[in-house]
């Protein structure tokens, strides 16, 4: 069942006992994963996968993300899809509530005893879905005079088109004119 919060990780056990190496299983749907040609669906599952452990200035957390794309194959604009495996690893540091991180690297803000990895999430998968996604790598695109899809079979364009070699001649013939 969907939650408002599914990526919402518990950490008061890992902060009494530092030792502790949580593992978790998450999933959950993020709406307006969108770039140019891809997106995840709204209600396409996000599985987030791994470990949270508590190390010097936060809490570390190492996993995985998995989900699926679709998208418009950028020769044929037909409808093209894949799946995505994301490797992160991020470190949460812990701020007052409302409260905003000190520096300007590269961790994540969490507050009170709960971390939320949703936004990492999201940061994680619009880096990876594809600009230009491909049907296929031997996509043919679309005939630039009719434009209809050359991997359905031949339009017949190629022999009407014409040879630069005659285009010439035509401009010399409207010239006599
Ligand atoms: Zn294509
Ligand atoms: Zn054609």
């Amino acid at each position: 069942m969907s939650s408002k919060y599914p990526f919402a990780i518990g950490v008061t056990r890992l902060r009494k006992e530092p030792a502790w190496v949580m593992n978790f299983d998450l999933s959950g749907a993020i709406a307006d994963l969108k770039v140019a040609s891809s997106y995840v669906m709204d209600d396409q599952l996000i599985d987030v996968a791994g470990t949270a452990e508590w190390v010097h200035g936060g809490i570390l957390i190492t996993g995985k993300i998995s989900t699926q794309w679709e998208g418009e194959c950028r020769r044929c604009l037909g409808p093209t899809s894949g799946s995505l495996q994301i490797s992160f690893r991020e470190l949460y540091e812990r701020v007052e509530p409302g409260g905003e991180l000190a520096g300007e690297g590269d961790t994540y803000p969490y507050s009170g005893d709960i971390i939320d990895v949703g936004e990492m999430v999201k940061d994680q998968v619009l880096l990876e879905l594809p600009l230009a996604p491909l049907c296929k790598d031997e996509c043919k695109g679309l005939c630039v005079s009719c434009g209809s899809d050359q991997n359905l079979g031949d339009c017949g364009c190629v022999e009407t088109e014409i040879d630069p070699r005659w285009q010439a001649l035509d401009i010399l013939v409207d010239k006599d004119r």
